[in-house]
């Protein structure tokens, strides 16, 4: 079945009006798929974020293959589309920068994960458009401060440790592949930090001096909302 690429363009007014541009039309998957986003993307937490990227174009495809497929209309590498890939940003494109998303990989994660996918990719959109963090030589330098670290103690592991380590690194192997990756990762775990401890801890013990980078230049630009310290729970 081949399922037409959906363009659509509610982020426009997403947080002008609460009005939801395609409410009067029924509420087939893509719809809901639609509002999914929508409700990410306007969450409290990444309201100063929104503000400073702006608008962009959401694009939603059904699955992988119809993101790879789209591929050469769009303007952007098939093979840059990874099997388990949720969220997209394309800098690089025939259009304007804009973010995809495809359907069938985003069900699979928590609600938790979902959130953090949208805001990953926004911060994919800061970088590039707006702080160019990542491709900063300060930014290098942390990561590759991190990158040196996991050489050195996989260096001097040996047997079993060896091989633990090397399940873990794996885990995070996306986002130590390249420090924009690193970067928007770091940035939306600041944002929202994922409940699990030990997921939390390893990727920022890995990540040690770009997770600290990224959290001080979300709170120097005053993309964090931070609650007085009595409301915290
Ligand atoms: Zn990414």
């Amino acid at each position: 079945m081949i399922m037409l690429m959906k363009k659509f363009l509610w982020l426009a007014v997403l947080l002008l009006t609460s009005t939801i541009a395609h409410a009067e039309l029924s509420l087939d998957q893509e719809q809901a798929f639609g509002k999914e986003l929508k409700r990410l993307f306007a969450s409290e937490a990444l309201v100063p974020l929104y503000t400073r990227i702006g608008d962009h174009e959401i694009w939603m495809y059904e699955s992988v293959d119809h993101l790879r497929s789209a591929g050469p209309t769009m303007g952007f590498s098939s093979q840059s589309v990874t099997p388990k890939i949720c969220g997209f940003y394309v800098p690089y494109s025939r259009y304007k920068p804009f973010f995809a998303f495809v359907h069938d990989n985003m069900q699979l994660q928590s609600a938790e994960s979902k959130q953090r996918i949208v805001a990953h990719e926004m911060m994919h959109a800061l970088d590039y458009e707006v702080l160019k963090v990542s491709m900063s030589q300060e930014f290098k330098a942390e990561f590759d401060k991190d990158m040196n670290n996991i050489k050195k103690i996989q260096g001097k592991a040996t047997g079993e440790q060896h091989k633990t380590n090397a399940k873990v690194l794996q885990v995070f192997a996306y986002y130590l592949a390249k420090p924009e990756e690193a970067w928007a990762e770091a940035a939306a775990r600041a944002i929202f930090p994922p409940s699990n401890t030990k997921d939390r801890d390893n990727f920022e013990k890995i990540l040690k001096n770009v997770v600290a980078y990224a959290r001080a230049k979300l709170i120097a630009e005053k993309l964090v909302i931070t609650r007085p310290a009595s409301a915290r729970k």
